[in-house]
């Protein structure tokens, strides 16, 4: 009976419990304020591109093979072609704004201002392209360097990574000066040379080259992210994810060392069975995930915008973290917005089939998010290998920490998040992660912010045409992204 009756009171007392939990949940979930920026209809006209010469001069562009490859040097006289191509269909931009070489192939124009103290932005794309992987040119619909426009496409490498930037941002000033606009604010426009490439050159040097004439940005916009439709689980709307941060990059060597000999009498223990374990052991032991800015910042952004069941658990991370955490360490894409990733990529052993190697090394490729250091993996890789006979060495020269998050708060954030909505009325901005590295990381030490967006949509079977095989852009997009770029001058260039 007394049993009984304990059960009973404690049933009721859990029951009581979890509805006064549901409807904190409830509550809180009906209450998230959405943190969407308004629709305002955009002032600048729709680009029809009557003629296709937009489209065409895209397609020119790509015809310019101004490929990155590791260790060689640049395809100079294809850049050449490329900057003769933009004075000849820049008319107004060649004529009206400051233009200089920076290393060589690196391109900075100066649009100067008419207010002294309002502080300048800096629109921030590559030139340059990957190469493309020999042996897969027949998979190309239209030959990667055509820059072919068929089906409503502009076909060929660099129509999505960056060429379209490039372009996009030429047109949309240009056709601004033919406007009459003149700009309250210096806008800098800056295009590297060497993106693609270990990237020491080109942007680089024009951020050094800005930081030595004392400027400070207010806001510089690279490529990066985009509007992503069908990439997040749950959401149904188009997502566009303004990248405040890019992951940083490390690359370290683990060697172990031995004495060799012939393969006919191997002792029980070789050292490539030792390294094996030592990655083994690393692979068990990864960097710690955790839910931080900017990637919790993302979640904050598009909760309120769900519908149930995903938006009381994301409107309620102060109880649902741990399962969100663990659900989204299970994706290979949602892991690396969680944790520093670690991938061994490149492994040596002896050269000859029969021949002991003296020597076995991997190299560890990691990519550290915000909130881990270059110092901080290359100790948690000695803690975890752990073994005297093999060593742990950290190679500064490919290194890179992640950069500073910038602020998803500050007045330039909410004017490209509203040109955003201007031009994707049906999309949800919110702040992101970037995994991948670009340029604009050289930028954090001369500007406030540094955001990273690309006005276009992707979707996924949109992803593996970035440095892969038949990378295309839609016409249709591609004259969007003039426009947007024209809008958000204009909105940049508003008193905030
Ligand atoms: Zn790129």
């Amino acid at each position: 009976m007394r049993i009984a009756a304990f059960f009973r009171r404690t049933a009721a007392v859990t029951g009581l419990g979890l509805g006064i939990l549901l409807g904190i949940v409830g509550v809180r979930s009906a209450l998230t304020r959405s943190r969407q920026p308004a629709f305002v209809a955009p002032t600048v006209p729709e680009f029809v591109d009557v003629g296709g010469e937009q489209a065409a001069r895209l397609g020119q562009a790509v015809r310019f093979q101004t490929v990155s490859r590791d260790g060689s040097p640049p395809a100079t006289a294809e850049f050449l072609q490329l900057h003769e191509l933009l004075r000849q269909s820049f008319p107004l931009i060649h004529s009206t704004l400051q233009r200089e070489t920076v290393g060589d192939l690196s391109l900075l124009y100066k649009w100067e201002g008419q207010d002294p103290a309002a502080r300048p932005i800096l629109l921030l794309a590559h030139q340059d392209v990957v190469p493309v992987e020999p042996g897969t040119e027949s998979r190309w619909q239209k030959p990667p360097f055509s820059g072919e426009i068929d089906g409503g496409f502009i076909w060929g490498r660099g129509t999505l990574d960056d060429k379209c930037s490039v372009m996009a941002i030429f047109e949309a000033v240009e056709w601004l000066l033919l406007q009459g606009k003149k700009p309250r604010r210096t806008i800098y426009l800056a295009f590297g040379h060497d993106e693609e490439a270990v990237s020491v050159g080109g942007a680089l040097q024009i951020a050094e080259l800005l930081k030595s004439r004392g400027i400070q940005l207010e806001l510089v916009l690279d490529e990066g992210l985009a509007v992503t439709r069908g990439l997040m689980p749950g959401v149904q709307r188009p997502v566009a994810l303004i990248g405040v941060s890019e992951k940083g990059v490390l690359n370290v060597h683990i060697e172990a060392v031995g004495e060799g000999g012939h393969s006919s009498m191997p002792p029980k223990r070789t050292l490539i069975g030792q390294l094996s374990r030592a990655i083994t052991r690393l692979e068990d032991q990864p960097m710690p995930r955790q839910l931080r800015p900017p990637t919790s910042d993302m979640f904050d952004y598009v909760a309120p915008e769900m519908s149930w069941p995903l938006k009381p658990l994301l409107t309620n991370r102060w109880l649902f973290d741990p399962v969100l955490t663990w659900q989204l360490d299970q994706g290979n894409s949602t892991r690396a917005m969680l944790r520093t990733t670690q991938a061994p990529t490149m492994l040596q052993g002896s050269p000859k089939s029969n021949v002991l190697p003296q020597s076995a090394r991997v190299t560890v490729n990691f990519r550290i998010r915000p909130g881990d250091t270059t110092a901080s993996v290359t100790e948690h890789v000695q803690k975890v290998v752990a073994d005297e006979h093999i060593r742990v060495t950290a190679q500064p020269e490919s290194a890179t920490e992640p950069s500073p998050v910038s602020d998803p708060n500050s007045p330039t954030f909410a004017t490209v998040g509203q040109t955003i909505v201007s031009l994707f009325p049906d999309a949800i901005v919110a702040p992101g992660l970037m995994i991948g590295a670009s340029d604009g990381r050289h930028f954090a030490r001369v500007a406030d912010s540094v955001y990273r967006f690309v006005p276009f949509v992707i979707e996924p079977e949109d992803l593996a045409r970035f440095h892969g095989t038949n990378e295309r852009i839609r016409t249709t997009d591609y004259l969007r992204m003039i426009r947007f770029y024209a809008q958000l001058i204009q909105n940049l260039d508003a008193p905030h």
